[in-house]
């Protein structure tokens, strides 16, 4: 009798909790969120790729292992880790998550940051605290929550790292995608600052988004946890444009 009981338990939790598959509305087991199949269709991102922002070389690697970008523009971070491109099914969650409201994709999305937090580059030093990169307010008000801070606590729930809210913005950067790089930087330029009575002192901190695009914010962000007297900074996103 005894084997029959988990069943039970899982078909009524079923009942209760319909599992659909958040991409396709295909039937899934309990708890699970996507399935095999569109799981499959992600891109993940497979050496060689740059050491430093993780954007994938084509071909063969020409000279050293960082890319072009962070060979002319030099980041604050030690490395952003990311082991899913930003398209196809991906980004789409991401999107209905940042902007429908979709809280609930808030466990799958950080599934994949705890996947990159596997990573070597993020093995030594051990983290001491997940700093979310911070929304501006007006935003904040208008969307109710903030999407690094919800995938930092979800990450924290999986792997007894604390959230350490110690970035503020300062400045409202709204419009940041229809801008070009240059710009873009000169706008998200002293954007940050260390919130009051917080301290990054002497902390291994790993700063946490959604979308790596330019690494223009996780720069500013890790410049300013730097000047805040971090020990190290390093960043995790869900996936990487
Ligand atoms: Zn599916
Ligand atoms: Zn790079």
């Amino acid at each position: 009798m005894i084997p029959v009981l988990p069943s039970i338990l899982s078909t009524i939790l079923e009942l209760v909790y319909p599992s659909k598959c958040v991409n396709c509305g295909r039937s899934l087991g309990p708890g699970g969120q996507l399935c095999f199949t569109c799981r499959s269709t992600l891109l993940r991102i497979n050496p060689p790729f740059c050491s430093i922002c993780s954007r994938p070389f084509d071909g063969e690697i020409q000279g050293g292992l960082q890319c072009p970008n962070c060979d002319d523009f030099p980041k604050a971070f030690d490395c952003a880790v990311a082991y899913y491109r930003a398209q196809g099914v991906l980004r789409d969650l991401i999107h209905r998550f940042k902007y429908s409201g979709e809280f609930n994709l808030r466990r799958l999305l950080a599934e994949f940051l705890l996947e990159a937090l596997k990573d070597e580059r993020m093995r030594k030093p051990p983290i001491d605290a997940f700093v979310p990169v911070p929304l501006h307010s007006v935003r904040f008000r208008e969307r109710g929550f903030n999407q690094a801070e919800a995938l930092a606590e979800g990450l924290a729930k999986k792997s007894d790292v604390p959230v350490l809210k110690a970035l503020q913005r300062k400045l409202n950067t709204a419009t940041q995608t229809r801008l070009d790089r240059k710009v873009r930087i000169q706008n998200l330029r002293n954007a940050f600052r260390m919130r009051d009575l917080v301290s990054v002192e002497d902390k291994h901190v790993v700063l946490v988004d959604d979308v790596l695009t330019t690494g223009a914010t996780l720069h500013e962000c890790a410049q300013t946890l730097y000047v805040g007297g971090a020990s190290s900074v390093r960043a995790v996103t869900v996936a990487r444009g």
